[in-house]
């Protein structure tokens, strides 16, 4: 029998995964079709009931539900549940068990590919969704010094910062701010960090955010490392003006990659081919425009 994983998302035109996904599966000769389930939230319930069914093995989950999946999942893991956010579902016998690879993949594309150890350094965090959440909880198990969240929403920053200094420990010793989206005060803490992570969509290729950058090149530091989450295109409006101003840059698609196959493991119980899959997500890249 056939079975099936998909990504439920909307919309879901930019997204790779059922490329670099399916070139893993086929790679193992495994019997299995990655699906992209591009679904509105009005359907999201059922869609999420038809991932019981026993020829299913589960989901990636991307935006706008890795939040709203919480609801919607019969058991939610640990990690998941402190991060808040679902990017990945298990179907265990018909129960479903939503978890979080977005943080590990991340970290583990901050460490070996971008080589930038966070320790004691100080994070401008731009966004304050799910990926922001996964992000900067990752960042602060990371020791770091100064975490400042800006967010279109200030409300959701605000919320997110009081979150993370719940979470702290004093072993931790990390400072955490919510700043107000392109004001005074966010220039200030850009000024003086080492690490500015973009987790909005603006930059996003077929998202009404395309071509835009969430900052203005006269603000970013020569010796910061800028890390876009955006992985369609690869060279995001950021990433081409922060190279500009001199700073180091790292794209999403490291990232995408690592959490993808942590998912792929968690599904199939296969160490992911990295290199099938950076290379099928390249190709898929280039054949969309990215
Ligand atoms: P999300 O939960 O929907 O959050 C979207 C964020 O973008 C919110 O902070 C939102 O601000 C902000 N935003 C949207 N439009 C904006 C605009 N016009 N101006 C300023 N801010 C705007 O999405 P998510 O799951 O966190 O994903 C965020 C991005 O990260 C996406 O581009 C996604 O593809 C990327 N991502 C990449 C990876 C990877 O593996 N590379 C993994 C996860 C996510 P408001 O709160 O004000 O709406």
């Amino acid at each position: 029998m056939t079975q099936f994983i998909s990504v439920i998302g909307y919309p879901l035109k930019h997204s790779v995964s059922p490329d670099f996904q399916q070139a893993a599966l086929d790679f193992y000769k495994l019997d299995i079709q990655y699906k992209a389930r591009e679904t509105k939230a009005e359907d999201l319930p059922s869609t999420i009931a038809e991932l019981k069914q026993p020829q299913n093995l589960g989901a990636n989950i991307t935006i706008p539900y890795k939040e709203t999946i919480l609801h919607l999942v019969d058991e939610i893991d640990d990690f998941a549940s402190l991060i808040g956010a679902v990017n990945t579902v298990v179907n265990r016998d018909g129960r479903l068990i939503g978890l979080n690879t977005d943080a590990s993949g991340f970290l583990k594309a901050l460490h070996e590919d971008a080589k930038f150890e966070p320790e004691n350094k100080r994070v401008v965090i731009l966004g304050a969704g799910g990926a922001a959440r996964a992000v900067s909880l990752a960042l602060l198990h990371e020791k770091v010094s100064f975490l400042t969240i800006a967010n279109r929403t200030p409300a959701k920053a605000e919320s997110l910062a009081a979150y993370l200094v719940k979470r702290a420990t004093n072993k931790m010793n990390t400072e955490i701010a919510a700043v107000p989206w392109q004001n005074s005060k966010l220039t200030e803490s850009i000024k003086q960090c080492q690490l500015i992570v973009n987790c909005t969509t603006l930059g996003m290729k077929c998202s009404p955010e395309e071509g835009q950058s969430p900052l203005a090149s006269s603000l970013i530091p020569k010796d910061a490392l800028v890390y876009d989450l955006v992985y369609n295109p690869s060279e995001t409006p950021l990433l081409r003006i922060a190279k500009e101003a001199g700073a180091n840059t790292i794209g999403g698609l490291a990232m995408l990659i690592y959490q993808g196959a942590a998912s792929f493991k968690l599904w199939t119980g296969r160490e992911a081919p990295l290199d099938i899959m950076f290379e099928a997500a390249r190709q898929a890249l280039l054949r969309i425009g990215g």
